[in-house]
C-alpha cells in the first residue's frame, strides 16, 4: 500500500523563537505516529535549526523551492547540494505561488523536479488550476499539461520517487476548500492518467490535497480513496491544528 503523508508548507512565515516552540509542540503531539510520512517545508534560513530540532523525531524536513541549476553565478538561488547539506528529504516544486508570482512555467518546474531527484531529494510536485480555468472546464487539461512536462523530462518511472500535491489555486489561503468529492475527482484523474502509462507506479504514488485543509475538514478529505494526505499551509503554523491533521491520517 502507498504511504500516506502530511507535509506543512510554512511559506514565508516563522522566526527562530516561534519555530522552536511550534516544532517542540508538534513533535510531542505526533510522537508515536509511525505509519505515515510527516514533514515540514521551511524557509531556507531555518533549515539548520529545524534539522537540529527534528533530527530525533518522526518528522522529516525540506525546502519550498530549489534551483534547477547545480551551481554558478545565480545570485539568490539555492542548489540541491545545499539542501542535501542540511539533510532535506523533500522539496516542494511548482507551488502555484512560485508559478504565478515568480514566473515558473512547466519547463522550469520540470527542471527543478529532475534536479531534486538527481540529488536524492523527493520532490513534492504541485499541480492545480485557477478558478477561471475550473469555470472554463479546463481543469483536467491544465493538470495534464503540468504533469506531462515533468514526465517528458524525467520519465514516468521518476514518479516512484516523488509525491504529487493537487492544490486548486482557488482553495489556497482562501478558506474555500475543494469538497472531498471535487478533490477526489481530480486525484482520480491524475492517478488514472499515470496508470495508463504504468499501473504499479500509479498505485504507489502518494497524491496529497492542498488548499485550506484544517483539523475540521481533514478527516473527510483523507477518507477519499485517492487522497493520500495533505500539503498544509496556514494550519501548519498552528501546533494544535497541524497535530490534529497529522492524526487524521490514521
Ligand atoms: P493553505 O492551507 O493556507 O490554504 O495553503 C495551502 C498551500 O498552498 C500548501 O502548499
Amino acid at each position: 500500500m502507498r504511504e500516506k503523508m502530511v507535509a506543512g508548507n510554512w511559506k514565508m512565515h516563522g522566526s527562530l523563537v516561534d519555530n522552536k516552540q511550534l516544532l517542540d509542540e508538534v513533535a510531542a503531539g505526533v510522537d508515536g505516529l509511525k505509519e505515515a510520512r510527516l514533514a515540514v517545508c521551511v524557509p531556507y534560513p531555518y533549515l539548520s535549526s529545524v534539522q537540529d530540532a527534528l533530527r530525533s523525531t518522526n518528522i522529516a524536513w525540506g525546502a519550498q523551492n530549489v534551483s534547477q541549476y547545480e551551481k554558478g553565478a545565480y545570485t539568490g538561488e539555492v542548489s540541491t547540494s545545499m539542501l542535501k547539506d542540511f539533510e532535506c528529504r523533500y522539496v516542494i516544486v511548482g507551488h502555484s505561488e512560485r508559478r504565478t508570482l515568480f514566473g515558473e512555467n512547466n519547463t522550469i518546474v520540470a527542471e527543478k523536479y529532475l534536479a531534486a531527484q538527481r540529488a536524492g531529494i523527493t520532490p513534492i510536485l504541485c499541480v492545480g488550476e485557477t478558478l477561471e480555468q475550473r469555470e472554463a472546464g479546463t481543469t483536467e487539461r491544465v493538470i495534464e499539461d503540468q504533469l506531462t512536462a515533468v514526465i517528458r523530462l524525467a520519465g514516468i518511472d521518476s514518479l516512484s520517487q516523488a509525491v504529487v500535491a493537487y492544490e486548486p489555486i482557488w482553495a489556497i489561503g482562501t478558506g474555500k476548500t475543494a469538497s472531498p468529492q471535487q478533490a477526489q475527482d481530480v486525484h482520480s484523474f491524475i492517478r488514472t492518467g499515470i496508470a495508463n502509462e504504468n499501473a504499479s507506479i500509479a498505485r504507489e504514488l502518494a497524491i496529497l490535497y492542498g488548499g485550506s485543509v484544517k483539523a475540521n475538514n481533514a478527516p473527510e478529505l483523507f477518507a477519499m480513496p485517492d487522497i493520500d494526505g495533505g500539503l498544509i499551509g496556514g494550519a501548519s503554523l498552528i501546533a494544535s491544528e497541524f497535530i490534529a491533521i497529522c492524526r487524521a491520517l490514521h
